[in-house]
């Protein structure tokens, strides 16, 4: 069972992989964790990634594929894997092909949490934050009893910076555009789904499963 899991910031991504890896015991393999891995370990590609991560530098594309390919030889993907933030570009996409390939191997799903910009926009402003004590509520999914206040301390709520529409809008067209055409690599290959993210999470979830068990049976 090797899959890709995809989705714009707020689709609730982080939320799908917990239950995927849970229900199908399967390692989440995230770019984050596995740069952090390597780095404890001290492998050779894990401190070459170090020296660019701590000049603030992106990590080039040799370094992270040469990770990848030790992080999925690794014993506990042989009954599958899910890949969360790799690949995040077509040549990364090939590169992942050619390493898979090497190890007798393919990804059989590609799985798009897909949501619409508007719903997006509306879950990731919808934040605010507790000038006093720094609780976080939302406005839609956890609002305050007051409105604009603090349910502990009546603190003002204010919105961060990186939760202001232009930002979060600007953010997720750039993320739209690098990931449109990784979707259409992968609808070539014919191993995408599109889920509906703007569903209940469970449904969501019934939805995802739904598709593996199709595998499975
Ligand atoms: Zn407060």
């Amino acid at each position: 069972m090797n899959i890709i899991l995809m989705g714009l910031p707020g689709a609730g991504k982080g939320t799908q992989a917990d239950e995927i890896v849970e229900k199908y015991a399967i390692p989440h393999i995230s770019t984050g964790d596995m740069f952090r891995a390597a780095i404890k370990e001290g492998t050779e590609l894990g401190l070459k990634a170090k020296s660019y991560m701590d000049q603030g530098a992106l990590v080039p594309d040799e370094v992270t594929i040469g990770i990848v390919r030790e992080r999925l030889s690794q014993a506990d993907c042989d009954q599958g894997f899910l890949l969360d933030g790799f690949p995040r570009t077509v040549p990364q996409a090939e590169a992942l092909d050619n390493i898979l390939s090497d190890l007798g191997k393919a990804i059989e799903y590609t799985i798009n949490i897909d949501v619409q910009k508007e719903e997006l926009i509306k879950r990731l402003t919808g934040r605010r934050i507790c000038k006093v004590c720094g609780t976080s509520y939302h406005l839609v999914f956890n609002p305050p009893q007051e409105e604009g206040k603090c349910d502990k301390d009546g603190g003002e709520l204010f919105t961060r910076a990186d939760d202001n529409p232009e930002t979060v809008t600007n953010r997720l067209e750039v993320n739209m555009t690098q990931a449109q055409p990784l979707l259409d690599f992968y609808e070539a290959k014919g191993v995408l789904t599109n889920i509906n993210g703007q569903q209940d999470i469970n449904d969501v979830f019934a939805d995802i499963d739904a598709l593996l068990k199709g595998n499975r049976s």
